[in-house]
């Protein structure tokens, strides 16, 4: 049997489909039941159980069931089941928290999935990757990820990165020709294309004949293990803290142990004790909290236009202090109109026109020809540059796909942003011309005639001059112009680069496309927030800078750019550069590169925007490579870190502020469980030196730590976000959460906690009731644990702060902690179980109190801490 490769193809079509026609959507069902989704099986997933045992598998937990057991050996069977039950439930948590996190990630992930073109009734439809099947055609542009295997049955300038299969990282250039030979290798099949490749340059069609496993990609698979996700800064950072405090904290159990001992304690309960008190000190949820509230906000900042690519990026989002931005869409509506012809050396308003003069007809429908974009009743596809011409030339009366049918493409050089030209070949009045449009500086230099009426005669200086002013005086309206030219090419021959030159000016159109209306707001705020927002663009300077002063960006001309300009200087003499500069034009992606390592070798956070398949390499570069979900390529996408679904520039700045809030929350659950664990350790602490009863039983400390501490620091995690953050500066990305003042904080508000257990303790005690004076040390140590979620909502004292009541989650929290703590000690029927005894109501209340207490003596030493701070 023939390859593909050597059939045409059509033939190849025939074969996998049966006929020439597209595939109709009964055949696409059942190609897809036939052949499946067109995926890589991924490793096995984990189930339910086995992230439930994992929950298990801590060193500590293990220990503690261990010494659950033993202890059950030794006679005190209730102990042992309920700490046994307590790490059930906690382990029933973990899980439930795991798999919503999971879950979370999951959605994210198919949302920033790869899409294709394909044909489907006749007209082109983008579709998840994974619904590709056999036998659809596929198109294929600049900067689409190649779907599935297949034989190309279009190509035009086509040329694909096929690195990923056979490592030459080159182009190749794609050709329709059939291949005669037997046993061709993979990258000489110059007219397939293969999974997992992507489009540098150029148009194309294939016709699909492999999916999912089956693919060149697929059948090496297994050799591509699934990349785990990394772990992000913080979490790396809060291991490496939590190991140091374990040590810590085991040493400090470790002589508690031993001064039991000494005392003639009873070994097992000295020794569940100390394992207890290690379970409850040690932060070992710390960096599973910074994944479950990393994933939910993940989860909001979706609904607000922001995929997260990567959930290391969100913690760097809070420190981006530059925003690179493109103009076109992202800034801008890209919804351009044309709004004014040059031709015979005079200006025209678009609504002018007139169809029956020569010149401005030329123009017109040069217009129409060389442009791919389409608007089907009403529907625009294609770029809004050429559905901006076509659009100007139905309003005229004339039907673009009648003046295409009339001229049809013989050939044609594809647009591209570095070249920032396009060219298309046809058979005009029975003459082979070229017509093409650009960039008017780049248009300009190439041309040497010019066409007034029906006279063609070489371009003057004045001329030039002419054309120039206008172009200058279009821009510094905002506008966005584009220059026409046509040439008489050779019959027989396709298009090729070198065509572009010695040509013909008809004209110029110049169109506007507004900025977006919260472009000006989200600069503002931007700059509010220290973070410096920079246009970066391949339009003209002028343009750029016009829009740029409408929108804040750039207050002086002199801070407006050309890409050229840099291509003069060293990256040293680029980075002193940078700071003047808010505005680059006329810029390719490699100067983009360039500007985001300038501006991080001056120790700043960059993010960057792209869309094009050259823009891949700066999106990695930057520490926040942002793409755009609308118009951006598949290849700009796969790089970004980020990806907007409305490509709005006030998007980004949105996703900095959920950043921010994001990491305020973290930083809030941290300081959550860090203080409330330091409290239990000074109350252990403090007992030991003053040789006083342990205040609290092995299990009064896990059910704190393993039950009602879980959940507000979660709530806390998921605290509504704050405007109040973009009022801040970038935090330094190197800064550890953990700093001297964030320290100072868990100390003293830890310290206020044990003072108040302590006193509970005191008071149960004074008779020499250890029970009593355990119970009511453990309600106060559960309860002031539970308000203080409350003092850990903000930095500031709470009367400067928005309500203390609108995070539901930590109320919902609080309620039920309490409730939980009452039953425990108020039900005789728990008594045994928790070792503790019935409390008299004015006893409960005094643990209540005592609790409660902590929110005025936190509020006020945040007030001093706030004052100190200014004074400095
Ligand atoms: P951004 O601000 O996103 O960089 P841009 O649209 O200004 O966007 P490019 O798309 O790279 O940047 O376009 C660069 C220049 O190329 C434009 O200023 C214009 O002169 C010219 N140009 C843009 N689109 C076309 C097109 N379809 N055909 C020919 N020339 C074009």
């Amino acid at each position: 049997m023939k390859q593909y490769y050597q059939l045409s193809g059509e033939e190849t079509i025939m074969q996998v489909n049966g006929s020439l026609e597209p595939l109709t959507e009964e055949q696409v069902l059942e190609h897809q039941e036939k052949y499946g989704p067109n995926e890589l099986v991924e490793g096995k997933k984990k189930t339910t159980l086995q992230i439930f045992l994992e929950q298990y598998k801590d060193f500590l937990v293990i220990i503690l069931i261990i010494a659950a057991i033993a202890s059950g050996f030794m006679g005190d069977i209730e102990s042992a089941a309920v700490i046994l039950i307590v790490i059930t439930m906690n382990a029933i948590l973990g899980t439930v928290q795991t798999i919503k996190a999971e879950q979370s990630l999951a959605s994210l992930k198919k949302l920033s999935g790869p899409e294709a073109k394909v044909l489907r009734n006749g007209s082109v439809v983008q579709i998840p990757s994974s619904e590709v099947t056999v036998g659809d055609i596929v198109m294929l542009d600049a900067g689409d990820y190649i779907p599935a295997d297949g034989r190309l049955t279009e190509c035009a300038s086509l040329k694909v990165d096929e690195s990923a299969l056979t490592g030459e990282s080159l182009g190749v250039e794609k050709t329709t020709d059939i291949i005669k030979e037997d046993e061709v290798p993979l990258g000489d099949r110059l007219n397939m294309v293969y999974s997992g490749s992507f489009v540098t340059y150029g148009r194309g069609a294939f016709v699909v004949t492999g999916i999912g496993m089956e693919t060149e990609v697929g059948k090496i698979a297994s050799l591509l293990k699934t990349t785990s996700e990394k772990r992000t800064p913080l979490q790396i950072n809060l291991d490496q803290f939590g190991q140091k405090l374990s040590i810590l904290i085991l040493i400090f159990c470790a002589i508690l142990f031993g001064i039991s001992i000494f005392r003639g304690d009873n070994i097992g309960d000295a020794f569940l004790f100390a394992v207890a008190l290690a379970v409850a000190a040690i932060p070992e949820a710390l960096s599973s909290i910074v994944t479950i509230v990393l994933s939910f906000g993940t989860q909001k900042m979706a609904k607000e236009h922001a995929i997260m690519r990567k959930l290391q990026a969100v913690e760097g989002l809070g420190s981006v202090s530059i925003i690179c931005s493109d103009k076109t869409g992202t800034l801008t509506q890209n919804k351009m109109t044309v709004e004014d012809y040059y031709v015979d050396d005079k200006c025209i308003k678009a609504a002018d026109v007139d169809v029956n003069d020569p010149s401005q007809s030329r123009l017109l429908i040069s217009s129409m020809l060389c442009n791919d974009s389409k608007n089907t009743d009403g529907v625009e596809i294609g770029d809004p540059t050429e559905t901006a011409l076509i659009n100007l030339g139905s309003k005229l009366g004339l039907d673009p796909e009648a003046v295409r049918a009339k001229y049809p493409r013989e050939s044609e050089n594809p647009f591209d942003s570095d070249r920032k030209l396009m060219s298309t070949k046809h058979t005009m009045e029975g003459v082979p011309t070229m017509v093409i449009k650009g960039a008017v500086d780049v248009l300009l230099d190439r041309m040497t005639q010019i066409q007034i009426g029906d006279t063609v005669r070489p371009l003057t200086d004045d001329d030039r001059r002419n054309i120039e002013n206008q172009n200058q005086s279009f821009s510094r309206e905002g506008l966005r112009v584009l220059a026409f030219g046509y040439k008489v090419v050779s019959d027989e021959e396709e298009l090729t680069l070198e065509d572009e030159y010695d040509l013909t000016f008809i004209g110029l159109i110049a169109m506007m496309d507004p900025p977006r209306d919260e472009s000006r707001a989200a600069v503002a705020e931007c700059k509010r927030a220290g973070i410096r927002p920079i246009m970066i663009t391949g339009d003209h300077k002028v343009t750029a800078a016009a829009i740029a002063k409408r929108i804040g960006i750039l207050e002086n001309e002199s801070e407006a750019c050309e890409g050229a300009e840099i291509d003069k200087m060293s990256d040293e003499e680029l980075k002193d550069f940078v700071e003047g500069i808010s505005v680059y034009a006329r810029v390719s992606p490699e100067h983009k590169i360039r500007i985001v390592r300038a501006w991080q070798d001056k120790g700043n956070i960059v993010s960057m925007t792209g869309d094009g398949v050259n823009d891949a390499p700066a999106l990695k570069q930057a520490d926040i490579g942002v793409a755009m979900g609308i118009t951006g390529s598949e290849v700009s996408k796969d790089a970004a870190a980020m990806v907007l679904t409305d490509d709005n520039f006030a998007t980004i700045v949105k996703a900095v502020e959920n950043g921010r809030n994001i990491y305020r929350n973290i930083k809030a659950s941290i300081q959550f469980l860090l203080s409330g664990n330091f409290g239990a350790i000074l109350a252990v602490l403090y007992a030991s030196i003053m040789a006083l009863p342990v205040p609290f039983a092995p299990v009064h400390l896990l059910f704190i730590n393993l039950l009602t501490d879980s959940l507000p620091a979660i709530a806390l995690g998921l605290e509504p976000g704050s405007k109040d953050v973009m009022n801040e500066k970038p935090r330094p990305m190197n800064e550890s959460i953990l700093t001297k003042d964030f320290l100072i904080k868990i100390g003293t508000e830890g310290l206020s906690i044990a003072v108040t257990t302590m006193i509970a303790f005191m008071i149960g005690y004074q008779g020499g009731n250890e029970l009593l004076g355990s119970t009511m040390a453990f309600a106060t140590l559960c309860s002031a644990r539970l308000f203080h979620g409350f003092n850990c909502k903000s930095d500031r004292p709470v009367v400067f702060t928005r309500k203390v009541v609108d995070n539901k989650y930590l109320i919902g929290a609080f309620v039920l902690g309490i409730v939980l703590i009452t039953c425990v000690v108020m039900i005789p029927g728990l008594h045994n179980v928790f070792k503790v005894q019935t409390l008299t109501l004015t006893q409960l209340f005094t643990v209540y109190g005592l609790a409660a207490v902590n929110i005025p003596i936190i509020q006020i030493l945040k007030g001093i801490r706030l004052l100190l701070k200014r004074r400095k």
